[in-house]
């Protein structure tokens, strides 16, 4: 069965396009009844952000993906987290350099800046000179009983081709002499992801490697070092990036939204879930619902398209709209309560609402608006009318098209007055004898209903006017009325 990973540097949060390929693995995994693992490569300490762990296993729990092995569970093949392998890096770099495979480099920074202008100067491309790789064996003693600092670096052959063999991309050929004898462990002792990664890959029995396609470039050091430690290599798939819709990468810099912000914004984890499914891979030319166990039944990777996904902020939200409208009334109320009764300033209804808001009243109050929600967190904007005490608005709002003040004041008295006197409430009830009103003041009823509209909510767009006015109680609608007036 397949083993697949998703190997996140904690460099802070990981957006929309770095869970979609986390997704990929994990729907493979599940489809190959195999294992998920989730490691974190976080040896390069500088760029480490504190807590982005966290959020990635938060990401993860949002979702509904769930990981086999990994931080907190644990697992036969740890530890997950690169630090604490760090002696395994270090083992397997010695056995290449005893090998030939790899040498010490002891240049320091100064002569590595040296010669990189050098080099600039002369037109050369920018990659190391290969100055250690040919010292005496005396030179290494001196320098190592000096105790100089030193890198590895990988002794690429010096000429003919790699061959990348990548299940999407097919064969990739690259030129030996392109290529630079890379670092695979700094001088700190800490190995950079190209030899990391490869250890654990091995040692994890990772059998599909699905990583972003920035990583070609640097595929040909990982086949020689496969190559160099006689293991197998596992499978490539280098996936398309995921693009904005202005074709630009997406970045956590350039506003590409991370899961927290769907969540936060009120997007349902299994739309997104669905929508990530979509970026650079399809079932068919048609087909884009799809549960979670309708995609991990349907996943195969060679459905992963070799051209970019493109990630469209208005489909996600067209297609959580839809997710929205698929859910029971109960399950609406369920998972927009939270929303609603967040503080206002993160969102919520306004602060001087009182919460636990009712559960019935507001079932009925989002049946009305279920048809126009696109996420969760409009719901406490569209229908803070349904729970505000005082409405306020400007009187000129009540005023319709082609009406006056006193026509308006005059209509809305009428109407009052009617609504008054029906003591059963309910749309079917107020809804005939509002129309004949608005005949008898030969007013549109457009204008007759906007203007009660505007008294009772305070807004122009709203559910339809009587199903509201139902909704609203009697009480509440005639004191609105009452209160546009006077
Ligand atoms: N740590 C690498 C990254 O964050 C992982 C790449 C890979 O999946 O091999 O991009």
């Amino acid at each position: 069965p397949p083993r697949l990973r998703f190997a996140p540097s904690p460099t802070g949060f990981q957006h929309i396009g770095g869970f979609r390929t986390a997704l990929f693995s994990w729907l493979f995994a599940r489809h190959g009844g195999g294992q998920f693992i989730l490691r974190i490569e976080d040896t390069d300490t500088a760029r480490t952000v504190e807590g982005s762990v966290e959020d990635i296993i938060q990401g993860f729990h949002w979702l509904g993906m769930d990981y086999d092995e990994g931080p907190v569970v644990g697992g036969p093949y740890g530890p997950y987290f690169q630090l604490q392998r760090k002696a395994l890096y270090q083992h397997y770099a010695s056995q290449l350099i005893e090998q030939g495979h790899a040498y010490k480099c002891y240049c320091t920074p100064e002569r590595i800046d040296a010669m990189r202008q050098e080099r600039a100067a002369q037109k050369l491309p920018p990659r190391y000179d290969r100055h250690c790789r040919y010292l005496s064996a005396e030179e290494r003693a001196t320098n190592d009983a000096a105790g100089l600092s030193y890198t590895v670096r990988l002794a690429m052959p010096t000429e003919g081709e790699t061959i990348v063999p990548d299940q999407l991309h097919g064969e990739m050929v690259f030129k030996n002499t392109d290529l630079d004898d890379m670092i695979i462990l700094k001088s700190n002792g800490l190995a950079p992801y190209h030899l990391a990664h490869l250890v654990d890959d091995h040692l994890m029995e990772i059998t599909h490697v699905l990583r972003d396609e920035n990583w070609i470039s640097t595929a040909p050091y990982h086949v020689q070092l496969y190559k160099n430690l006689g293991w197998e290599m596992p499978l490539f798939y280098h996936v398309p990036n995921v693009l904005g819709k202005d074709k630009r990468k997406l970045s956590k810099r350039r506003n590409a939204p991370a899961w927290g912000d769907f969540k936060r914004e009120g997007y349902l984890p299994e739309a997104v879930f669905n929508f990530m499914a979509l970026l650079g891979w399809a079932y068919d030319d048609k087909t884009e619902f799809f549960t979670a166990e309708e995609l991990i039944r349907v996943f195969t990777l060679d459905r992963v398209s070799v051209s970019s996904g493109i990630y469209d902020p208005e489909k996600m939200l067209w297609m959580n709209g839809v997710y929205i409208r698929k859910l029971s009334l109960e399950e609406l109320a369920e998972r927009t309560l939270p929303y609603m009764e967040r503080p206002e300033a993160e969102g919520g209804l306004p602060d001087s609402i009182q919460r636990p808001l009712d559960r019935e009243y507001t079932k009925r109050v989002l049946e009305l608006e279920q048809e126009r929600l696109k996420t969760l967190g409009d719901a406490a904007r569209a229908v803070s009318f349904f729970y505000l005490k005082d409405l306020e608005y400007d009187a000129s709002m009540l005023i319709q098209k082609k009406m006056d003040a006193e026509g308006t004041h005059n209509a809305l008295q009428q109407a009052h007055d009617l609504l008054a006197s029906i003591e059963e409430w309910t749309h079917e009830t107020l809804e005939p004898p509002m129309r004949e009103l608005a005949q008898k003041l030969e007013l549109k009823p457009g204008q007759l209903f906007g203007a009660v509209r505007v008294a009772v909510s305070a807004s122009n767009a709203t559910p339809p006017l009587f199903h509201m006015l139902s909704v609203l109680g009697r009480e509440v609608s005639l004191k609105r009325l009452q209160e546009a007036i006077a």
